[in-house]
Parts: C-alpha cells; structure tokens; sequence
C-alpha cells in the first residue's frame, strides 16, 4: 500500500504536472496520482520516514527518532519555536478512493474574502487537499478556493460538504451540490459529504442514497462521505460503515479521545476514556479501506496558551499532529488555515511517523490547563439532563469557535441557526444540569456567558 511518500524534497506548483489525468469511466472520474511534481533542487537527498502498516500502538507511541531528529536539527523563524516548513512531505492514500493526499491538508471552515493569499501559499507549500462545506463562512469559503483553485483542479482534490436533514429532498441536496459547484468553479468534486452528521435518520434517508446515485452518474462527485463531531457520532460511524455507504469520513480525533492516551499517561489522575468507541471504529473504517481524515485535532486550538511551555522547534500543534499522523488508522489531518505562519507551523509535523520526544508532555499540559473548559466533540453524554432541551454540546463548541479559535461572527452565525439556543440557562437553577458532564464541565458557567456572548 502506498500509504507513505515522505521525502525531503519540496513540492511546488511551479512545476509541471506529471501523471496527472482525470476521464470519465461509468460516471465517476477517476483519479490522479500525486499530481504535483516534484524537484530535488532546493533540497537535496532523501529520508527514509517509513512505517509498516502494522505498526502497534507501543511502537508509534515510542518516541521516535526520526520526529525527534526533525524537531531538533529545525532552525527556528519565530519566538515560539515554530519550524520553518520544507513544504509537505508525505501524501497518503486516503483509503479506497486511490487518492494520495497531503497527510496535513487545508481545512477551509473559517475561510475569507482577504484570505486567496493563504490558500495560495497552502498550495505552494504542497497541500493538495482541500476541505470546505457550502456552510463555511456563508458560501465565501467556496468561493475563495474555487477562485484561487481555478486552473489547477486537475492538480488537486476537493471535498465539500452539505449538511441534510432526514427529510431533505434529492433535489434540495442535488441544488445545493450546484450551488458549491458554482462558487468552486468546477463541474466535480472529489468527495461530496452530508456534513456532522448526528443522527442516524439522516443517513438512512432514501433522499440521500438517491442523490449519492445522481450525482455520481452525473459525474459531479466521485466518492460520498460523512462528517462528524456530534454527541451520536460512533452510532452514525458504526450504520455508515456497516452499510458500506461512505468511501471517505471526517471525524473529530485527537490525543485526548484515545483511552490509550489517557490509561498510559495520566495514571494517577481521574480523567477517564473520552471516546472509547472511536478507535474501534476507525479501525473498522479502515478494514473496509475507508479514507479516514480527522479533524478538531488541536483539541481547542489554544495555541497561545502552550508558547511557553514549548521547547525549541517543536510546537503543541505539532505535537498533537505527530501524535494523530502515528495513528494507524488515520489518514490525514485536515486543519483550519488561516494564516502562512500557522501554514509553516502545521507543516512542521508533515512526514512524522512518531511523536517527538517532547510531545507527550506538551499534550499532557494541554490538558491539564484546558480540559475543565473543553466539551469533548462527538461525547453529548449531557444531554438528557437539560428539561429546556438546551443542545449543550452545540452551544459549547460554539464557545469554542468564539473563545478559543477567536472567530466570534462564525461563532455567532452558527449559534443564530440552532432552533434551541442557552436562553434558558440565564434564569435556571442548573440544578439538572450541574453534575450531569462525564468529564466535570461546569455547564452552567460555561454556557450563561456563551449565550450572552454569542448573541
Ligand atoms: S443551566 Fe439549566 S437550561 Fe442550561 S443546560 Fe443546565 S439544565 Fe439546561
Ligand atoms: S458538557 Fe461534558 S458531558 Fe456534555 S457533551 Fe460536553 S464534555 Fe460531554
């Protein structure tokens, strides 16, 4: 399996396309090859980062010499630390769609007007994955890829995303596919998604599995997927994959969800499994050669926080994506970028097969200064427990995307769209709610000023 590239040499889009084809072939398009070519002149040699597809736990979870041989010999361009980046260094296959990707590739969810630059520079540096959703900043995200993407579309891979509903007809889903198409300037998508998925309804729906067959006879999209954060993701996962109805899914994971984190690193201390069913079930997406792509990997993304606690050319983003890279079955990371700096911080961690040596205490102090504010996506163990109905995981990630991504009009925008909102946690008791989170939140103090915030 060509699950590893990982090469020293930068990838760019200067150069001339190699392999690259796209035909129709039964309705579907068929794929490229890496399509990026790449040149050795601006760095010479090659390293050998290989990993087998057995590795075990134990053996990722050791620290490895490779990461950690990277990590040190970086020279640094900011105060915190953060590597300078040689550009993607490793494409892997995202299960049985054949595509090859950048294993850190472009997540699109806060993407803007001002922001072409940004995605310029993410497709200089390599990345050849792009990840939007028509929701995404109103359609702008769209909009902004399919403009600085225009020309290209045969040297990159698209996937967006729309979210259903149960009774969301073929022909609603079958617009709003038109619609994104339009905005990205393309008459395909690579991946076409029905986006956090959160009830099952949804993915038994005949309008679904209707549009998926129109669509891909159509040539509009060649593969289906799923996306997922929410308190029933592991039930969706499981129907999804028994009913081998995705080729490709997007799932919040990260250092923190894997109890095998958590037993093995903070014995002694009462944090308990945060998703256990999530592991067995990206193992069971992989069985089925399913592209796994994983998201909300920075656990709350609070950068600023850990720049003191971060030793020379190694960052806590870089840390939390080597540890999810070395996870057996995940295929690739896709993270919001907004900015070139971050652009070379994330790819500081591209080609990494373990963690670093001083990763693992850099996740530990993550969670230990963060995870009494953190509501863990796809968990929703709470919400029974409100008599108003509050969707408290809802309302907690969008504190989130406010207060800890700092993006209040995203935050305000999807916070205007639940149909129940934290109004009535202003004059509640919180009685019901007070001891009702798995993982010791305090509910209440969180989502009276999330709402007074938010609104
Ligand atoms: S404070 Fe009251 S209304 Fe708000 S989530 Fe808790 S129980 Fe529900
Ligand atoms: S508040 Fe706690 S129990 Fe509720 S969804 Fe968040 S982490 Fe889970």
């Amino acid at each position: 399996m060509a699950r590893n590239r990982s090469r020293q040499e930068c990838w760019c889009t200067d150069a001339s396309v190699t392999g690259s084809h796209v035909h129709r072939g039964g309705g579907q398009r068929l794929g490229t090859a890496s399509p990026l070519r790449y040149h050795s002149e601006r760095h010479s040699g090659s390293q050998s980062m290989s990993k087998t597809e057995g590795t075990s736990r134990r053996e990722f979870l050791q620290w490895s010499a490779v990461a950690g041989a990277s990590a040190g010999a970086a020279h640094h361009c900011h105060a915190s630390g953060v590597s300078p980046s040689d550009g993607v260094r490793a494409y892997r296959r995202l299960g049985r769609t054949g595509m090859e990707i950048s294993d850190i590739s472009f997540g699109s969810s806060r993407l803007r007007d001002h922001q072409a630059s940004v995605v310029r520079f993410a497709l200089d540096q390599g990345i050849n994955y792009f990840d939007t959703a028509e929701s995404y900043t109103g359609g702008t995200s769209e909009t902004v890829l399919g403009t600085v993407l225009k020309g290209k579309r045969d040297k990159i891979y698209l996937t967006t995303k729309k979210g259903t509903r149960p009774d969301t007809t073929a022909d609603e889903m079958m617009g709003s596919l038109d619609g994104s198409l339009r905005r990205l300037q393309t008459d395909y998508v690579d991946v076409f998604m029905t986006h956090a998925v959160n009830e099952v309804e949804r993915l038994k729906s005949d309008h679904w599995l209707s549009f998926v067959d129109q669509a891909k006879q159509q040539g509009k999209i060649r593969f289906a997927g799923m996306s997922g954060h929410a308190g029933r993701l592991a039930e969706c996962l499981e129907y999804a994959l028994d009913e081998d109805m995705v080729d490709v899914i997007l799932v919040a994971f990260n250092f923190g969800e894997d109890p095998g984190f958590i037993s093995k690193f903070t014995k002694g201390i009462d944090w308990i499994a945060k998703q256990p069913e999530l592991p067995r079930l990206l193992a069971k997406a992989k069985a089925k050669d399913v592209g796994v792509t994983v998201m909300k990997t920075l656990r709350g993304a609070r950068l600023n926080d850990m720049r003191p606690y971060e030793a020379p050319g190694g960052t806590f983003a870089q840390a939390a994506f080597r540890w999810v890279l070395s996870h057996k079955n995940v295929d690739a990371v896709v993270i919001t970028m907004s900015s070139e700096d971050q652009i070379r911080e994330f790819l500081g961690a591209s080609g990494t097969e373990g963690v670093a040596a001083n990763d693992i205490p850099l996740l530990r102090q993550y969670m230990a200064l963060n995870d009494d504010k953190y509501c863990r996506p796809n968990c929703g163990a709470c919400l029974s427990a409100c008599d108003y109905g509050v969707p408290i995981s809802d309302v907690l990630r969008m504190r989130m995307y406010a207060v800890d991504y700092g993006d209040l009009g995203v935050a305000r925008k999807e916070y205007a769209g639940l149909s129940v909102n934290a109004q009535a946690c202003l004059s509640c008791s919180a009685t019901p709610c007070q001891s009702a989170c798995v993982h010791g939140l305090a509910i209440n103090e969180l989502s009276v000023p999330a709402h007074r915030l938010l609104t």
